[in-house]
Order: structure tokens, then sequence, then C-alpha cells
């Protein structure tokens, strides 16, 4: 006889699974944009470059300071950091609060998408997955103001398969509020449909900018530089991604809600500094995990305003 577990307790494990991973994010966060091919994008120091060999799975954890490598038990996710008070057991050197906090995000983000998707297993385990692939991405654009390609292309390729794999992840390309895709041609198609979307919405949006740019030049009398970035190629390849796994119904949704959160924190950020430049790729993470959770209420909320029939 099957038992039922206590839904909060499944949310535990959700959460403790969640910080097990977001350890191992940390590490995909610290090696990933480390690599010897990134040191003049980068600009990294020599000894910030990750030896040779190393990757994301081996060696296991150091500590960035001494090198000194960190036993399973100084390693437990949330419990090692306030245990050791947040100093390497070696060298006494402070470990960032980003450990712990990437930790518990993660955590948390995991026990929303088995809130959400729960008792629907597959479906989970994509949310979780693809909110690690945001999480990683979120901090090394702060860090670097990159996107990996990686990432981005490797989720774009990662989306599409997934799409013929599980229809149930797409809404049909056409009309928006259409039920959820039942076939596979169907799902690659709001796929393909989404990474266009999501890519094409970054582009226009990148074009915009350069005839402002142009046009302000031209007003003022003053040159203009064609090689600028108003939006950079890492966000536009990360839309695709999130277009090819969630549809561009999706794709629309994130491009309009990011710039809200982007807003935010732009105004907030001019007040206290003079660097107006702020990475993108977290503004749109953000949007991003909102929508996969919560794509089909939006869009049914938007719906029920324009008098559609809401979808299934
Ligand atoms: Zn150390």
């Amino acid at each position: 006889m099957a038992t039922r577990l206590d839904p909060s307790a499944l949310l535990g494990v959700a959460f403790a699974f969640g910080a097990i991973v977001g350890s191992f994010a940390n590490v995909c966060i610290y090696r990933i944009p480390r690599k010897r091919e990134n040191q003049a994008e980068l600009g990294l120091k020599d000894e910030e470059i990750l030896p040779e060999g190393h990757s994301v799975a081996k060696p296991r954890s150091f500590c960035p300071s001494c090198r000194a490598g960190i036993a399973w038990y100084d390693n437990v996710p949330l419990l090692s950091y306030a245990f050791l008070n947040g100093r390497c057991r070696a060298c006494k050197a402070s470990i960032p609060f980003r450990y712990p906090f990437v930790e518990f995000l993660t955590g948390t983000l995991f026990a929303l998408c088995a809130w959400r998707f729960l008792p629907d297993l597959p479906r989970t385990l994509v949310a979780m997955g693809v909110s690690v692939a945001l999480v990683i991405i979120t901090f090394i654009d702060l860090d670097f103001r990159i996107i990996p390609d990686g990432l981005s292309l490797g989720g774009t390729a990662v989306a599409v398969l997934l799409s013929g794999l599980m229809p149930a992840l797409h809404l049909r390309a056409w009309p928006i509020l259409a039920p959820e895709a039942s076939s596979r041609t169907e799902a690659l198609t709001a796929s393909l449909a989404g990474a266009v979307v999501g890519a094409g919405s970054i582009y226009a949006m990148h074009a915009l900018g350069m005839l402002y740019l142009r046009v302000k030049a031209r007003l003022k009398g003053t040159a203009w530089d064609p090689t600028q970035e108003v939006v950079g190629g890492g966000d536009l390849k990360f839309m695709a991604a999130v277009g090819g796994l969630m549809g561009w119904q999706a794709a629309v949704l994130v491009f309009f809600i990011a710039p809200v959160f982007g807003a935010t924190a732009g105004l907030v950020r001019m007040l206290v500094s003079r660097d107006p430049y702020i990475a993108y790729g977290p503004f749109l993470a953000l949007a991003a995990f909102l929508v996969m959770l919560w794509r089909n209420d939006i869009l049914v909320w938007f719906g029920t305003g324009l008098g559609r029939v809401p979808a299934a």
C-alpha cells in the first residue's frame, strides 16, 4: 500500500535537494567562466585561471584562497558555513556569504517548483533543472557580464530536445491561449517558434536602441559608434533557450516582465552609483522563473482581460 508523504515534508526534501544542487551551482559559477580562453575578454589574472584539467566535475571543491581541498563534512550545504563560522578550516580566509546564499536560493526555488508542479515528477525535475541553470547564469552574468554559450546555446539545444520528449511543456503555438500541445510535432513547432521569438525580441530591442543612438548622435552632430552593444549577444541566445523551452507566449511575457525588474534595479543603481550599466541576464532569469511556474495563469489573466476563454 502506498503511503502519502506530508506535503510540507516533500517541500523540505525539495529544499534540501536544492541546497545540495546549489552547492554544485557554486562550483559551476566559479569554474565555468575561469577558463584560459576567456582570459582576455574577462580580464582574468593568471592566478584566477582554472588549472589545466580542471572542470566543473573535477577535482572536488577547494578553497579559492589556499587551494586546500574541502572535506565532505566541511562541504555540507548551509550547515558547514554556519559551523565553520564562514571561514576556511585550513587558512581561515572568509568564505563569501554568496556561497550559502546560492545554496539557500536554489533550495527555495526547488521547493517552489515542487509546490507548483508535484505530483508531476518529470515536470518538477525539468523545472528544477531550469532553476539551477538560471541561478548559474545570473551569478556568472553579475560577475563577468557574460552568459556562456554552453549555457545559452546548449540550453537551446536541450530545450528543443526536451520539447520533443515532453510535449506537455508547451502550449500550442497558435492561438495564444490554445491548450497544451499533445503531439511531438506541435511541441517542436512551439519550441522553434519560441526560440525565434525569444531571440528576435532581443534583436528588435537591440535594433531600436541602435536607431535611437544614431538619431541622437545625428541631432547632436556627434559621431556614433556602430559597434557598441545595446543589448548583449548573450541575452539574445539566452532568450532563444527560454523561448525554446517554454514557447513563444512565454518568451513574449519574459520580454515584457524583465524590464520592469531591470528598470527598478536600474533606478536604485543610478541613485547609489554613477555606473548606469547593469547586467540584464539576472532580470531575464527572474522573469523566466516566474513565467515557467505561472505562464498559464499570467496568460489567462491577460486573456480574461481581453475577453478570451481561459486555457485549461
Ligand atoms: Zn583556505
